[in-house]
């Protein structure tokens, strides 16, 4: 279980990421994500957060790209 000690939570620095948690894409420990869960039904609009996906998904931002050389 030492593993998971290496994600140090990004928003308290003070927690640490479960690493199945790291893996789906969470960078914060979980009450943090539980904050920002909450958080982000207020703050992000449905057209940032497509645009949102677009950085963080390469693979869905292929599948968008008009251009298919
Ligand atoms: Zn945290």
């Amino acid at each position: 279980m030492s593993e998971d000690s290496r994600y140090l939570c990004t928003s308290c620095y003070g927690g640490t990421v479960p690493l199945p948690r790291w893996k789906i894409g969470y960078t914060t420990c979980l009450p943090c994500g539980e904050v920002q869960a909450k958080k982000r039904k207020h703050t992000v609009a449905p057209l940032n957060k497509s645009n949102y996906m677009l950085f963080t998904d390469p693979e869905l931002l292929k599948q968008l790209n008009p251009k298919r050389t």
